[in-house]
C-alpha cells in the first residue's frame, strides 16, 4: 500500500484508456461491468488496432484489425459501455506522441470524464515470468500526459478549442496493473461479465486462452478479494487530482 486511502469516488462518467483492443476487459472488466450497472456513462478509447495480435504468419493483419474493432464494440456492449473509439496505430509501435495525447484530449474533452482508468506505465516485472507489454506502459504515459497538464490547459492541443473542445480537468486517475495498489475494488457478482467481454475478442482467446483467462482471472480476483473481506476484486493505483 502506498499513501492514505484514496477517495475512489461514485460518480460521475468514465473515460478508460488502452493499449490493446482486449485490455480494458482483462485489466478492469469487473470494475467498469459494475459502474455501467449503477448507471454512470463509461467509455473506450482503444490506442492500437491490435493487429499484430497473432501468431500466425500468414494472418491478414488489415483484417485482423478490422476483426478486432468488431471484437471491442461487441466486448463494450456487453460491459454496458456507452461508446468506443479505437484508433488505427499499429499493435507494438504506440508512442507517446503529441498525436496520440491530442487523441486522448480529444476524448476528454468530449466526453468530460470524472475518471480516466488506464494501467501503470511503471509497472515492469510481474515476477519472474512476465514483464510488461511495451504498449501497456506505454498507453499509460499517454494517459496520464493527457490527463495533465493537456485536458485542462488551454494552451494544450489549441486546435481543439477551434474544435469547440473546451479545456477540462478530470478528478481521478485509476491505474490497473499496477505493482502499486492503493485501493481494491470489490467487483463481486462482475467477474462472469468480465469473463464474458473478454470471450467478444473471440480472436484473442481461440484454443486454450479461453481456459487460460478463465481460471486465472478468478484466481487473481480472489486473491485481491481477500484483501477487502470480499469474493472478488481488482486493484489499482488511485490518484485524486484536485
Ligand atoms: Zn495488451
Amino acid at each position: 500500500m502506498i499513501g492514505p486511502a484514496p477517495d475512489v469516488g461514485t460518480e460521475g462518467s468514465v473515460l478508460a484508456v488502452f493499449g490493446h483492443p482486449d485490455d480494458a476487459e482483462i485489466s478492469a472488466g469487473g470494475t467498469l461491468a459494475r459502474w455501467a450497472n449503477e448507471g454512470r456513462d463509461v467509455h473506450l478509447l482503444v490506442l492500437t488496432n491490435g493487429d499484430r495480435g497473432s501468431n500466425d504468419p500468414n494472418r491478414d493483419r488489415t483484417e485482423l484489425a478490422a476483426t478486432r474493432v468488431v471484437e471491442t464494440e461487441a466486448a463494450a456492449a456487453y460491459l454496458g459501455m456507452r461508446s468506443t473509439r479505437v484508433l488505427s496505430i499499429h499493435d507494438g509501435e504506440l508512442e507517446n506522441t503529441p498525436e496520440v495525447r491530442t487523441e486522448i484530449v480529444r476524448s476528454i474533452r468530449t466526453i468530460k470524464p470524472g475518471i480516466v482508468l488506464s494501467c501503470d506505465p511503471t509497472a515492469w516485472f510481474f515476477g519472474n515470468d512476465y514483464y510488461n507489454h511495451a504498449d501497456h506502459r506505454t498507453a499509460g504515459a499517454c494517459a496520464l500526459d493527457a490527463v495533465f497538464p493537456a485536458a485542462g490547459n488551454p494552451l494544450f492541443f489549441q486546435e481543439l478549442l477551434a474544435e469547440g473542445l473546451e479545456p477540462h480537468s478530470v478528478h481521478a486517475v485509476w491505474l490497473g496493473w499496477t505493482l502499486q495498489p492503493n485501493h481494491f475494488q470489490d467487483v463481486s457478482g462482475f467477474l462472469d461479465a468480465k469473463l464474458e467481454s473478454l470471450a467478444r475478442h473471440a480472436s484473442q482467446v481461440e484454443g486454450d486462452m479461453l481456459g487460460f483467462f478463465k481460471e486465472w482471472l478468478p484466481e487473481e480476483a480472489a486473491k485481491l478479494g481477500k484483501r477487502i473481506g470480499v469474493e472478488h476484486a481488482e486493484a489499482f493505483r488511485v490518484l485524486n487530482l484536485e
